[in-house]
């Protein structure tokens, strides 16, 4: 991908492109900052313009022979590392290259979540296994095919099993001759420090609201304000603000659940609460999740607003869901929330371990009861 597609991160941009102008490419850059800072498409943009054969002072050309296989990620000195999950022996992320490329030729910006529903991974973790050390020695010992460096992605680096992060820290103190290792990484203190301290650190901060905000209108093709408000609960995280546009639905019907529910507990209303598990528990064990998050999300929100935050700019909500907390936020305080928390976390966790989820709601909402009457 082009630098000219990454919606704003102008400044890393320029950074980036500086050390190839003048001509101080370090040999390992880990690349990090919050999560849907970009960090993956600037990977992308930075290895495609490295290889660029007729690159300008600002971008890659798009059209070389390099640049458009690299805009297919299918450039032979193009190559990834990232977690996969183990569906037989020797798991590798060339057994995942194909759906890999599929998946973020679509975007490049999402989440170890996302990545590993794409692969139909259910409970299984997503991990760069020891089969990978091999793996990733034999493709950098490798002649480069076509270009002047080999370029090595190694998104998620904190998800590296030990023995693979340790022949990886071997290769980056003694890289083969003009090798170039991109490491994409959301929780940098989760890498092994010694691979840290030999990497150049590109720090990307989140997107402006502004930046993300023309970007949604352009891609969703929503109004102003409904793109302002998202950019701005999303706080500059792009993969969080595409998810919510994308299910801008399903946020509503979250709202509507949480708001009935909340109704239902403070009339005591039992009957209700009964009907309302049972429908709850009807959706799908991804949207109940997703329902007990933004639930979660809504208490914080709910609280900071409690404590008088929204003048210094700290409460990330819609309009529907302000006009929700302007009544609810003066029952959320310091005293309760934790316990509110505590059981819609719990619900989660029963749910991701496929837990009954009429009995998991039911329960839930019977304990929500107890906390308000207090
Ligand atoms: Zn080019």
């Amino acid at each position: 991908m082009k630098f000219s597609e990454i919606p704003g991160q102008r400044e890393t941009i320029g950074r980036l492109i500086s050390t190839v102008k003048s001509e101080r490419v370090s040999h390992a850059q880990l690349l990090t900052g919050p999560e849907g800072c970009g960090n993956l498409a600037l990977a992308l943009a930075y290895a495609q313009y490295v290889s660029c054969e007729n690159r300008s002072g600002v971008d890659s050309c798009g059209t070389c022979k390099s640049c458009v296989k690299y805009e297919k990620m299918i450039h032979p000195d193009l190559h990834f590392v990232f977690p996969v999950i183990k569906k037989d022996t020797d798991p590798v992320s060339d057994k995942f290259i194909d759906k890999w490329r599929e998946y973020a030729a679509v975007s490049p910006y999402f989440s170890l979540t996302k990545w590993l529903h794409y692969i139909g991974a259910g409970n299984a973790q997503g991990l760069i296994f020891t089969s990978e050390a091999a793996e990733i020695l034999r493709k950098l010992t490798l002649k480069s095919y076509e270009s002047d460096f080999k370029v090595m992605i190694i998104w998620l680096p904190e998800k590296m099993h030990q023995v693979t992060a340790n022949k990886l820290l071997k290769l980056i103190e003694e890289p083969p001759e003009k090798t170039l290792f991109l490491l994409v990484s959301d929780e940098p203190d989760k890498i092994v420090p010694t691979i840290i301290s030999r990497c150049q650190l590109v720090r990307i901060p989140s997107f402006s609201p502004s930046d993300l905000s023309s970007y949604l209108i352009e891609k969703f093709r929503i109004h102003k304000g409904r793109a302002d408000d998202i950019a701005r609960v999303s706080n500059g995280n792009i993969i969080r603000a595409i998810e919510l546009c994308e299910n801008e639905d399903s946020s509503f019907q979250d709202l509507d659940r949480f708001r009935s529910l909340m109704r239902y507990v403070w009339k005591k209303d039992v009957l209700s609460l009964i009907a309302w598990s049972e429908e709850l528990s009807a959706i799908g064990r991804e949207p109940q999740k997703r329902f007990l998050t933004f639930s979660l999300h809504l208490f914080r929100e709910n609280l900071m607003m409690h404590l008088g935050q929204e003048k210094n700019g700290l409460v990330y909500l819609t309009g529907e869901e302000e006009a929700f907390s302007v009544n609810f936020h003066p029952f959320i305080n310091e005293e309760n929330i934790n316990t509110f928390v505590e059981e819609f976390s719990l619900a989660h966790s029963h749910i991701e371990a496929n837990g009954n989820a009429k009995i998991v709601f039911l329960d839930l909402a019977l304990r929500l009861i107890g906390l308000f009457r207090r």
